[in-house]
Parts: structure tokens; C-alpha cells; sequence
């Protein structure tokens, strides 16, 4: 089975691929155009390399598009390549547009196209899947109450925005043209090989460099945080299992307010890191550099997914709870500092272009 991942050079997607080619007997063909968050280097060598091939491909291309799709023939899409940064997406709204929404057009016109053309027998099983988030949803204002998949679209931000834009266009190709689609829409995630521009990431890597933590407005918003790989699990599970035409949201059931994040991280850093110079053990604490900074424009107060559908139809759970997750992910960058120093000073974007195949 061969399967079309675009994004995975990101965070999620390059999850997506080390989990289809560690746990699967499918091939990958990774569609990424390198922005500044595509980076090759969280796709590490292995034995299934094989099975793994990368094409240097923006999906505003529509006729390099289609020629991946014509050589590699896939039988399932994976779409997760994004403009994905809500701060930027403030400073910068263009590129936000014209990938996720016109970038996705043009991904699901070349995948029409090419599923027109196949066989019964492979047109039968092709399908489509894209990759959104809750932010859809806009914002929660009381404590009990959940995103399930019939709640309306209120997006608030121009990144919110813009992937609602491209959720309504997947559901108008399974509608209008008959495209065999599923949607996901998901919680914050966190893990390994996050870009250093995000909360999690950003937070280590500052207190570990003894530079000021920024916590947005009082640092009261909520999030429903959910690890990296257990999505890429829930991703994998809906695309090949998923009921054509219907939407599973994914959460992990992990609601923690951001300023709650960061006492974690510290506290964790405390414990696994005493030997930093910015620890308490060096007479200092990580938790004073904690500062609180003007809040985000438009932020939205609480995200909390019901992911009830996906558990009781796929029957998939997450395996890590927030405590196991965050604890695994600050041991992660304590023990890979090689990735991420080469991410901050931009030598990732140097040799990215090595002997992965491509095309
Ligand atoms: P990311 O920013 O880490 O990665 C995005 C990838 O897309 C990068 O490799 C980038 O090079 C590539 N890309 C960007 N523009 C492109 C273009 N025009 N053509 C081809 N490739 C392009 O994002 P992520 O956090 O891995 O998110 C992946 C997907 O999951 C996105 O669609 C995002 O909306 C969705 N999502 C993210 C989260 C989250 O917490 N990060 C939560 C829910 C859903």
C-alpha cells in the first residue's frame, strides 16, 4: 500500500511517517515543500527507508501535483501540509490562505483527477484524508461542555480560519464529486520534534537557555493536549478504517490551562534536569522566568474535544496520559539536543535536500 502523506516533513506528518514506516507494511511518498517548519531531519534513517520516498513539491503546484501522482500511484492521501502557526497567521494571513485553502484546492483537484482515472478495484478503496484541528470550532466559555463533530464552525483567528475553509472544500469534493473523504479535526498535540516556535517546545528550550518564558495574558486559556504519536495512531486507524464521508475528532482528554504547562515543564526540568545552570539546584529556579507577556489578539479561551466517536467506532484511545507525555517529551529534548540546536541556528535548512529521494 502506498501511501501520500503531504506535510511530513512537519511535526505531525514526519509522526505520521516514522509511524507508518515503523508499525505498517506501507510505503510512504512524503509531499513537502520545506517551509521553515518542514525539516527532514525528524525523519531519521531506519531500516524501512525502503519504503520511503520524499518529493520537494509546494501543493499550490498543481502540475507537479499531479505528477507525483502519477509515479507513485498512491492508494491513500494523508493531507497535513499547513500553514499551522496562529501567531504568524496574525502577522501574515497570505500564506495562510493560499495553502490551506487554494494549496488544498489544488491537492484535491489533482487527487480527483488522478482517482477518476483508476481501476474498480482501486478506485474502490482510494481515500482521502484531511487533517484539521478544533481551533474550527472557536472557543469554549464554560467549563463542561465539549466539541463533539456536529458543533458549528466559529473560527477565530486567520489560521482557524483558513483551515475551516479548507474542511468546507474536502466535504463539498465528497458531496459534489463524489471524492471518497474523511476528516479529523484534533486537539493541541505535543512531543517530539516540535518546532521551538510552539508553546511546549519554546518553553524548554528557553529555560533551558535561562531566556524569559512568555505566557500569554494571565496564562488561564485552555487547551486539550494530546501526544504527537498517539495521533499519528488515531490518523493512521481513521484513514484505513474511517467511514467514507465522516469527521472523527481526536483529543486526549487533557484539558490543562497554558500557565499549568508551563509549571510542569519546570518542575520536570527541575527533576531531570538539576544540573542546568538556571535550575534551583544552581540557586536560581526555572519557574522566575516565567513572564507574562500581552495577550494574543482574538485568543481563544478553552479548547476541550469529545473524542467519544473515534474511541467507540475505531476503538482507538490514547495510551499517554499529560503527566506520561510531557515527561516523555522534556526527556526527548534533553537527550536530542543535536536536532533542535541545529533547528535554532537554522543549519537544518542546509543539507535538508541530502539523499532521501528526491524526486
Ligand atoms: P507544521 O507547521 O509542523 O508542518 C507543516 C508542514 O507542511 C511543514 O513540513 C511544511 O514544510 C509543509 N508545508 C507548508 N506549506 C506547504 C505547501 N504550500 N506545500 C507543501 N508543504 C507545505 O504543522 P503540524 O503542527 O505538523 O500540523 C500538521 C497539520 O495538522 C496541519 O494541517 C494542522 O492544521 C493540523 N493540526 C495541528 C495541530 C497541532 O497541535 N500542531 C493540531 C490539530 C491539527
Amino acid at each position: 500500500m502506498q501511501v501520500l502523506v503531504t506535510g511530513g516533513a512537519g511535526f505531525i506528518g514526519s509522526a505520521v511517517v516514522r509511524h507508518i514506516l515503523a508499525d505498517t507494511d506501507a510505503s510512504v511518498i512524503n509531499v513537502d515543500a520545506l517551509t521553515y517548519a518542514g525539516n527532514l531531519e525528524s525523519i531519521p534513517d531506519t531500516e524501512a527507508s525502503a519504503r520511503y520516498a520524499f518529493a520537494q513539491v509546494d501543493i499550490c503546484d498543481f502540475a507537479a501535483l499531479s505528477a507525483v501522482f502519477a509515479e507513485h500511484q498512491p492508494d491513500l492521501v494523508m493531507h497535513l501540509a499547513a500553514e499551522s502557526h496562529v501567531d504568524r497567521s496574525i502577522d501574515g494571513p497570505g500564506a495562510f490562505i493560499q495553502t490551506n485553502v487554494v494549496g488544498t484546492y489544488n491537492l484535491l483537484e489533482a487527487a480527483r483527477a488522478y482517482w477518476q482515472g483508476l481501476d474498480v478495484d482501486k478506485k474502490a478503496t482510494f481515500r482521502f484524508h484531511h487533517i484539521s484541528t478544533d481551533e474550527v470550532y472557536g472557543d469554549l466559555h464554560g467549563t463542561d461542555d465539549l466539541f463533539t463533530e456536529t458543533t458549528s464552525y466559529e473560527p477565530s483567528s486567520p489560521y482557524s480560519a483558513s483551515k475551516a475553509g479548507s474542511d468546507h472544500l474536502v466535504r463539498a469534493w465528497g458531496r459534489t464529486f463524489g471524492l471518497p473523504i474523511v476528516v479529523t479535526n484534533c486537539s493541541n498535540n505535543y512531543g517530539p520534534y516540535h518546532f521551538p516556535e510552539k508553546l511546549v517546545p519554546h518553553i524548554i528550550l528557553n529555560a533551558l537557555h535561562g531566556k524569559p518564558l512568555p505566557v500569554y495574558g494571565d496564562g488561564s486559556q485552555i487547551r486539550d493536549w494530546l501526544y504527537v504519536e498517539d495521533h499519528a495512531r488515531a490518523l493512521f486507524k481513521v484513514v484505513t478504517e474511517g467511514k467514507l464521508g465522516e469527521t472523527y475528532n481526536i483529543g486526549g482528554h487533557n484539558e490543562k490551562r497554558n500557565i499549568e504547562v508551563v509549571h510542569t515543564i519546570c518542575d520536570l526540568l527541575e527533576e531531570l534536569a538539576p544540573e542546568n545552570e538556571n535550575s534551583l539546584a544552581s540557586g536560581k529556579g526555572f519557574k522566575d522566568l516565567i513572564t507574562f507577556v500581552k495577550d494574543r489578539p482574538g485568543h481563544d479561551a478553552r479548547y476541550a474535544i469529545d473524542a467519544s466517536k473515534i474511541q467507540r467506532e475505531l476503538g482507538w484511545v490514547p495510551q499517554e496520559t499529560f503527566e506520561s507525555g510531557i515527561r516523555k517529551t522534556v526527556q526527548w529534548y534533553l537527550d536530542n539536543p543535536e536536532w533542535w540546536q541545529r533547528v535554532l541556528s537554522g543549519d537544518y535548512k542546509l543539507d535538508r535536500i541530502g539523499d532521501k529521494g528526491v524526486v
